[in-house]
């Protein structure tokens, strides 16, 4: 039996201190941290983990630089400290990054009030990070060619971090830890009602890929649906002061732009901030930041060539780049936070609407919501989450924080000597952005010392399975043990970022793709592949049609 078919053997009739709908970064790190001090824990998503609002971020974790033009220092200060924590508890998986903004005289700050601003930013920082610089136009020339500098001011050059694998591989390591801990997670389930009756909640759920239907009970439900909380709580009479509004925004991923691992930031026609971020071998380029109704997006034309248009003015590129060059597309939506009597929020510059989150509880009906949130802040939430259901009358055993970070330093010497001894950097041959051990010893940690092994054993389990994509036959095999890939897309999405980085056609024709979903699926190869590899997969990677409203998607 596979892993997800064991975890829904579990939820069936299961009996739980907490059920937790939503496997986004919010209901990841409530799971971990909860299941770390000894609560009974279900965390489910409809789809897969991450595959929502936690797959179309920007990858990064910082303090909201821009969050002070709305003078939120409060939310800075904390987004920062949260920023710097993060940093020192994943030294492989966040790293501390460069932003260059390049400033022209459209730019609503002249370079030196961005300098003075990006001085404060760094001192609410506390200044972990490398200091903030003011350039001159002939700086950047020199440091950053392709940017078009004939008409700059000057720019500044001052650090957050990012996240160098994807977001969703690093929401993934909180599932894998909740499971660590033993908790019961499954994707492809989803919340279809609660009803209260004896002091418990008897759950109705459904395997969203078999249709099969089951209840569980449990003592308390965490509502992490991200955009869905709403509609969630409303179903079941949860009455709360704050709600979700959607702020759409997208990203093009392109052939790689800057040389360096650093973000170039400018600000777009509307004065809005967009970036130019590092994806392994492909840029990022986004994002937008526009008001929706409907949860579910897709990268239109007109979006497309208005990100298009702003990166091209600022670039100084041989070609400019066209929608032929887009290998694929990022498309989300941040459940931005609102009180619920707030009309104003309809009408005000809506782009200003604080980026806080907000965790409501009805301790009668043990009934939990996280509203809002962002990457950057998931130990805090998983922290809040573990204190209100403490206070909900479930026994938790002391906080060790064990439920996040990567292994201590002594560990980690270990691993890249024994990596070293074996000469696994040597048996590889393609040029890649890292080393080969480098990579698995993010990507698993702990789990990398039997990746080694399994390598010494059988040299051909560091080859790659798909040319360019910068993942080896041995994480595959993990993968089909450990990380409940149910669809093709959860792989190529989600566990790595294959997607992201090559492009469609490539992929479909590349040997290797048969392997992985002959190790992955089984039996079941040809019909993964086949649900996967479709026209309209194609257009939603290049962002080449209007959006869909069908849902779910993956
Ligand atoms: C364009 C963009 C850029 C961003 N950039 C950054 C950034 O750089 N840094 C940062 O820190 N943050 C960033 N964010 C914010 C961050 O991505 C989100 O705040 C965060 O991912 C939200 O996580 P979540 O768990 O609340 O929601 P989600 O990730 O959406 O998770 C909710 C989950 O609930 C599931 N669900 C819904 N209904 C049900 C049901 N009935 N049964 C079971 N499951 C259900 C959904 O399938 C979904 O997977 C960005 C967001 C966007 C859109």
């Amino acid at each position: 039996m596979g892993l997800r078919e064991s975890n829904i053997d579990q939820l069936k009739g299961g009996i739980f201190d907490v059920l937790i709908v939503g496997g986004g970064i919010n209901g990841a790190v409530s799971a971990a941290a909860l299941a770390s001090r000894g609560a009974r824990v279900a965390v489910i998503d409809r789809g897969d983990f991450a595959a929502f609002t936690s797959e179309e971020s920007s990858n990064l974790v910082w303090g909201g630089f821009k969050y002070l033009e709305n003078y939120e220092i409060g939310l800075v200060r904390n987004l920062c400290k949260s920023r710097n924590h993060l940093i020192k508890a994943y030294p492989a998986n966040l790293k501390e990054i460069r932003f260059m903004a390049a400033l022209d005289e459209n730019s609503p700050y002249s370079p030196a009030f961005a300098g003075l601003g990006a001085t404060a930013y760094w001192v609410i920082g506390n200044g972990f990070t490398k200091p903030p610089k003011v350039l001159s136009r002939e700086t950047i020339a020199e440091r950053e060619p392709i940017v078009r500098t004939d008409n700059l001011l000057g720019g500044i050059e001052y650090s957050d971090a990012y996240i160098v694998d994807n977001d969703s591989r690093f929401v993934f390591g909180f599932v894998r830890s909740a499971l660590n801990s033993g908790a019961t997670c499954a994707n492809y389930v989803s919340f279809e009602s609660a009803r209260r009756e004896g002091g418990r909640w008897h759950v109705q759920l459904r395997d969203t890929d078999t249709g099969e239907e089951f209840t569980a009970t449990t003592k308390i439900i965490i509502n992490a649906a991200g955009p869905f909380v709403d509609p969630i709580n409303a179903a079941h009479g949860i009455t709360t002061k704050h709600k979700i509004v959607f702020s759409k925004g997208i990203h093009l991923i392109v052939p790689r732009l800057a040389k360096q691992e650093r973000v170039l930031a400018f600000f777009d026609d509307t004065q809005r901030l967009f970036y130019v971020i590092p994806m392994g071998p492909r840029s990022m380029i986004g994002t937008t930041d526009e008001r929706v109704t409907d949860p579910v997006t897709d990268v239109t034309d007109e979006d497309r060539d208005f990100l298009l248009n702003q990166i091209n003015e600022r670039l100084d590129l041989q070609t400019p780049l066209t929608p032929r060059d887009i290998i694929s597309t990022r498309s989300g939506v941040r459940p931005l936070v609102v009180e619920t009597d707030n009309t104003t929020s309809d009408q005000t510059d809506w782009t200003s609407l604080s980026r806080k989150h907000a965790i409501e509880v009805d301790a009668v009906r043990a009934w939990v919501t996280v509203f809002g949130g962002k990457l950057t802040d998931c130990v805090n939430i998983g922290n809040e989450v573990s204190a209100l259901v403490k206070k909900l009358g479930i026994p938790l055993t002391k906080d060790k924080k064990s439920w996040y970070g990567e292994p201590p330093k002594a560990t980690r010497d270990e691993y890249f000597r024994q990596a070293r001894l074996m000469g696994l950097d040597r048996l590889t041959t393609r040029a890649s952005f890292e080393t080969l051990s480098t990579r698995l010893w993010r990507r698993y940690g702990l789990r990398a010392f039997a990746m080694l092994e399994a390598m010494r054993d059988d040299p051909s389990m560091a080859d790659d399975v798909i040319e360019d994509a910068d993942y080896v036959r041995v994480e595959l095999h993990y993968a089909a043990k450990t990380e409940m890939i149910t669809k093709l897309d959860d792989f190529l999405r989600r566990r790595s970022k294959i997607a992201l980085v090559l492009d469609y056609d490539e992929v479909r024709e590349a040997d290797g793709i048969h392997e992985a979903c002959e190790l992955l699926f089984g039996e079941d190869a040809q019909r993964r592949f086949d649900e996967y590899f479709t026209d309209e997969r194609r257009e939603q990677l290049q962002g080449y049609r209007e959006p869909s409203a069908s849902f779910p998607r993956g």
